[in-house]
């Protein structure tokens, strides 16, 4: 039985499902944001425009540690860029190294040079591809990333990684679904997409104008078509059904955000999810302790919830959507 498989299925999954049936939060999965840095600058995300201070490395590998003992079973790392940190690879081995589920999200540009380092250390390699060349590369406003994706891809696979894509629509590739799907069918990837923010840390400021519900019932109504063949999508078919009823995705105030899974802020606020970080002030782990800090973070600010795919997927899944739980299991155990 593989590392990953017993993690999920041991003694942790089980301290879960208790604190479940208790109804008693508990930060089974986090996102660590290594940096808000990035060596991009994409059309649509303002993230590093909130580059600041960073936690050492020391204060990562302590802060998975706290959270180990408060019940971490997965941790995914992101940024910003996060292979800008010279540290990210040593972060990542030690989550490892407490027998967590690892994944990392990346654009790529950075990553070809480690990837047999990540092999060891993760179980899933989450990389940024908006189109085909033209509309990945305009996205990206980095001529020659496109490339680079598909290498890293490719790479990644060879060397035994899981790997996933994920592709942020905005209006200017809406139509690029089918070719996306086509490409993660023939790397072995799964694809997950998800519509463009207005701002990346306010979820109140909504969606990109051009998202509107028409817009993305037909995106919805897409994935769900592309499902029934058998192609890729990563999404789940609730996943997909909340897509399709935008703008009112579901409610902030019932998300399991903050209850199951946060997100680590580089500077070591907790928070539910990153469009929430703003909303209010938020604990911070390094002040009060991670474990303290995740017990006090409380429901979310209410509204209409979001079509962040890997925060939906988690709160399907913690809320005990089935076939969301057998999709991810599907997703991680399958191609
Ligand atoms: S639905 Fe959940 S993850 Fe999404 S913005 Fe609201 S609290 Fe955050």
């Amino acid at each position: 039985m593989s590392e990953a498989l017993t993690t999920l299925l041991g003694k942790r999954t089980l301290r879960l499902l208790a604190h479940r049936a208790q109804g008693r939060p508990l930060p089974y999965s986090i996102t660590f944001i290594l940096t808000h840095r990035c060596n991009f600058a994409c059309s649509y995300c303002d993230v590093p425009s909130a580059a600041g201070e960073e936690m050492s490395t020391g204060e990562y590998t302590s802060a998975i540690d706290e959270l180990c003992e408060a019940g971490l079973a997965r941790a995914s790392f992101s940024g910003g860029e996060a292979l800008l940190r010279r540290d990210a690879v040593s972060i990542i081995a030690h989550a490892k190294r407490r027998r967590l589920v690892t994944s990392l999200n990346t654009n790529a540009w950075l990553a070809e040079r480690h990837l047999d380092d990540l092999a060891r250390v993760l179980d899933v390699l989450v990389v940024s591809l908006d189109g085909p060349e033209r509309e990945h590369d305009l996205a990206r406003r980095q001529p020659g990333s496109y490339k680079r994706v598909v290498r890293v891809l490719e790479r990644a696979r060879a060397a035994g990684l899981k790997t996933a894509t994920i592709t942020v629509l905005t209006r200017d590739n809406l139509h690029v679904v089918d070719e996306v799907l086509d490409v993660s069918r023939r790397l072995g990837s799964f694809a997950y997409f998800q519509p463009a923010y207005l701002e990346c840390f306010e979820r109140d400021r909504g969606l990109q104008p051009e998202l509107g519900a028409r817009v993305l019932a037909d995106v919805a109504e897409r994935l769900a078509s592309s499902k029934r063949r058998g192609l890729p999508v990563g999404a789940s078919s609730a996943y997909i059904e909340r897509l399709g009823r935008a703008p009112h995705f579901g409610r902030c105030e019932r998300c399991n955000a903050g209850r199951y899974f946060a997100t680590v802020m580089p500077d070591g606020t907790l928070v539910p999810c990153h469009l929430t970080s703003r909303a209010r002030s938020w604990p911070n782990g390094r002040t009060m302790g991670f474990a303290a800090a995740f017990r006090s973070l409380g429901r979310p600010p209410s509204g209409d919830g979001c079509a962040i795919s890997p925060y939906q997927e988690a709160d399907l899944v913690f809320g005990g959507d089935l076939g969301a739980a057998r999709d991810a299991f599907a997703r991680f155990f399958g191609r």
